[in-house]
């Protein structure tokens, strides 16, 4: 059983990769704020502040020894005021008094009773005690005295530098293939089509890997197919060169020579026609055309047109193309057919819904599913050998998807060796 790795999209990676992160700088916070600070145990709040209560009272009495309260705030780190209706005191003007300080009702009992009571005022905590003789408002130690900032940096640094070594070799592993990619662009962009990317990775890149692949594969293709192609027109143009050279010097009949110079012709003619389709495919001419009399046009044009059988159905089909296009199309496809098969060919063209299908079927030898993948790549040929003879360029096919892809159609092949091939050709009625 093999395993298959799930495909995790790029985007989503790198989702994962900021929560992941965010949480580690969560926590690491967390962390450096508690290691860079003092523990205080809350537990032990309440009975802090009553010895707090005993000590001041015995420390400063009531009302305060100023002189002492004073002492006591500077080494402490608080801030202190008393009222009273004979005495007010305070060892910062910042500490606000009674009347400015909202006590909640829950708390206003409890105050009352002369119970020791912390009410937040400004975000501040001030621990209030109530005397008979007046009132105590206590202002707590700036958090910032037992913070140690320096502590915090340090920690805070050292969080860093592994958050951020961590998220480098994060991302350089999931961008790590971009650099093979980058290094096999360039060496297609110097002519080395044996390029193979590794495709392991089951993301964008691994598909972009994948596409490099295949692009190299066709334009290797391509070239050898180019190269093969100017190897056999010289040589199909020498025979009847040498042939007319031959000629010319024995004094040979004037029409031995005038076929060999028509043979010649042809060849130019149909890869140029082929070229020219090819070029002008941005300026369509497109007319409403019957397709059925089109199909029966073109079939007229072959003198072997007993071989070839078209279910005409019953009535018109109209579409707006550029017929003369169509036909370059239609043309092809039964070169092809009547080339690569010795039987009948099946033509038949239905309309349904908003849908044209034309169908060109043989019996003859078939094509690989290997050639399949390339078969509408431009000089392509199934069997190099096999075309030689048959006079093909490997120019048709690649035409014909050009010229339905301007008409917004599809062309699908169906083939199977030695059993034959069927090419569906689909239009969308409205283009
Ligand atoms: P060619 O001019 O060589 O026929 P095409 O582009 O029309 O060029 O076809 C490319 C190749 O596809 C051909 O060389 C041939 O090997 C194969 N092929 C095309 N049509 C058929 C078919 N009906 N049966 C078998 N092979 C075919």
């Amino acid at each position: 059983m093999s395993f298959r790795i799930p495909r995790i999209s790029i985007s989503l990676k790198l989702i994962f990769t900021v929560i992941i992160f965010a949480l580690l700088l969560v926590v690491s916070s967390i962390t450096v704020f508690r290691l860079s600070s003092d523990k205080k145990p809350r537990k032990h709040f309440e009975e802090f502040m009553r010895k707090f209560e005993r000590n001041i009272v015995s420390n400063i009495g009531i009302p305060p020894d100023t002189l002492k309260a004073k002492e006591i705030c500077d080494e402490l780190g608080i801030e202190m005021r008393f009222d009273s209706p004979n005495m007010e005191w305070a060892s910062d003007k910042k500490v606000p008094n009674i009347e400015d300080i909202f006590i909640p009702p829950h708390l206003r009992t409890r105050f009352d009773r002369g119970e020791p009571i912390t009410v937040i005022h400004n975000s501040i905590p001030y621990s209030i005690f109530h005397y008979p003789e007046g009132i105590f408002i206590i202002q707590p130690l700036n958090p910032s005295s037992f913070f140690k900032p320096e502590r915090a940096v340090i920690f805070m640094l050292i969080a860093i530098v592994i958050i951020i070594t961590l998220l480098y070799l994060l991302l350089r592993y999931i961008f790590s293939p971009l650099k093979d990619l980058s290094k096999a662009v360039h060496q297609i962009g110097d002519g080395n089509y044996n390029v193979k990317v590794d495709t392991s990775r089951k993301d964008e890149l691994g598909e972009l890997a994948g596409s490099i692949n295949t692009m190299s594969a066709k334009i290797s293709n391509s070239v050898k197919a180019k190269e093969q192609l100017l190897i056999d027109v010289s040589h199909e143009l020498r025979s009847p060169i040498t042939r007319i050279k031959l000629g010319l010097e024995l004094d040979s009949p004037k029409e031995k020579i005038e076929e060999d110079v028509n043979e010649m012709e042809k060849m130019v003619s149909s890869l140029l026609e082929n070229y020219r389709a090819d070029n002008t495919l941005a300026d369509l001419k497109i007319d409403r055309t019957e397709l059925v009399s089109l199909i029966e046009d073109t079939i007229a044009e072959y003198s072997a047109n007993e071989r070839i059988k078209f279910e005409k159905p019953n009535g018109e089909i109209n579409f707006k193309c550029d017929a003369d296009k169509l036909q370059i199309v239609f043309r092809n496809l039964i070169d092809n057919a009547l080339k690569y098969s010795n039987g009948d060919i099946k033509i038949s063209i239905t309309e349904q819904l908003s849908e044209i299908w034309i169908t060109f079927e043989d019996n003859g030898i078939g094509i690989s599913d290997e050639d399949l993948k390339y078969i509408f790549e431009p000089f392509y040929r199934a069997d190099r050998s096999r075309s030689r003879s048959t006079g093909g360029f490997g120019l048709g096919l690649s035409i014909c998807k050009k010229i339905v892809d301007a008409h917004k159609g599809e062309i699908e092949i169906k083939s199977k060796i030695n059993e034959g091939t069927k090419i569906f050709l689909k239009f969308k009625t409205e283009i």
